[in-house]
């Protein structure tokens, strides 16, 4: 259920709401909105009918059920979208941030050398994994803990912030001292103990979708995260297995409308993974933007045909940068703020000349 508080209802009034609720053997959870507080209560019980008594506490405006199964995640609870910042770059309002990166961290100058050409590029993060999660067990496993030290080096050098993947919940302190957002990814959608994890920890969260994962799931899985107490979460669209061969996975773009309408999280689309080819990523991150992404993660690297991972869907500089230039009609028609602060010739005189 919710609790609407009364507008400007003062703090020990919500503190009270918050007191009863945990009497009744709820967990609360403030919902800070731009005029009115809201009160989440969840927990086993909150499919019982409402206890009436709430809204006879002082300052309550009203009490309401929350009908779809994930609550803290929905727009039910929470009507204004979330803004998740990763350092200052804002996930989530009118802007369109780019992550990327490599798919794997090879070495120190691969990361460098690919951090500062998106740094001039105008790109905010950079994504890399350190820790893989590959489908055989001889493929490249990551770097692991040098990867990370590689990551946090290149970050403190370029400014950039860092995006890697955390796979182990015994990891996620380790992790969270070297990047700045936690990748939970596609095959660890429904990794319970590591959603509880990250969700007890104050990181920004970047949760993929599994690829075979209905929308409603996923949402749970952000709710896991939320219910822990950590909000920081931005939902990762990364395609779907279907029976369509020729992509690696069919990016479902159907739910980059769909979770704006059931939730208030930020949501961004991998098209490097969804589709699997290079070729396909300008069109499929066109038409993210177009229906509403709040920003992209793609796959960069310096030399993409000896890339340890994933080369074939990742963009070489020159690709990567008219991707950008393409978008850029494409965000000002949809009222997005791309603002790379690329001066073209310049950074392909640094990184591609
Ligand atoms: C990745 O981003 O490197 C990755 C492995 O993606 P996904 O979890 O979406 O397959
Ligand atoms: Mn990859």
């Amino acid at each position: 259920m919710i609790v609407v508080m009364k507008l400007n209802a003062p703090e020990t009034q919500v503190e009270q709401v918050k007191k009863r609720i945990v009497e009744m053997g709820f967990t609360p959870h403030v919902i800070h909105g731009v005029e009115k507080q809201v009160i989440g209560a969840v927990g086993d019980k909150s499919g019982q009918r409402l206890p009436g008594e709430l809204e006879t506490l002082e300052g309550v405006e009203k009490v309401l059920p929350i009908s779809s199964p994930y609550k803290l995640v929905s727009r039910e609870v929470k009507d204004q979208d979330s803004v998740i910042k990763v350092g200052e770059v804002e996930i989530g309002n009118r802007d369109l941030p780019v992550m990327a990166g490599p798919c794997a961290v090879e070495s120190y100058e691969q990361v460098s050398s690919i951090g500062r050409f998106l740094k001039d590029a105008g790109v905010p993060v950079l994504r890399g994994g350190a820790y893989k999660p590959r489908t055989s067990p001889y493929s490249f496993q990551g770097l692991e803990l040098e990867g990370l030290e590689i990551l946090y080096q290149v970050g403190k050098e370029t400014g950039l912030k860092i995006v890697t993947e955390v796979l182990s919940p015994s990891d996620v302190e380790t992790v969270s001292s070297y990047a700045d957002m936690l990748q939970v990814g596609a095959r660890n959608m429904q990794n319970y103990p590591l959603l509880k994890e990250v969700g007890k920890s104050s990181m920004p969260v970047l949760l993929k979708r599994g690829m075979a994962s209905p929308v409603e799931e996923w949402l749970m899985s952000a709710e896991y995260i939320l219910a822990e107490g950590n909000e920081r979460v931005v939902l990762c669209e990364r395609g779907i297995r279907t029976f369509e061969n020729y992509t690696r996975t069919t990016l479902d773009i159907s739910s980059v409308p769909l979770v704006k309408q059931l939730s208030h999280l930020p949501v961004i689309v991998d098209p490097s993974h969804s589709g699997g080819s290079w070729k396909l990523v300008p069109s499929l991150s066109r038409a993210a933007v177009s229906a509403g992404a709040d920003g992209l993660i793609i796959e960069v690297h310096h030399n993409p045909p000896e890339a340890w991972c994933d080369g074939g869907q990742s963009l070489n500089y020159q690709n990567f940068l008219e991707l950008l230039k393409e978008l850029q009609p494409v965000a000002d028609a949809v009222g997005r703020n791309l603002s790379l602060s690329m001066e073209e010739h310049k950074v392909k005189e640094a990184h591609i000349l």
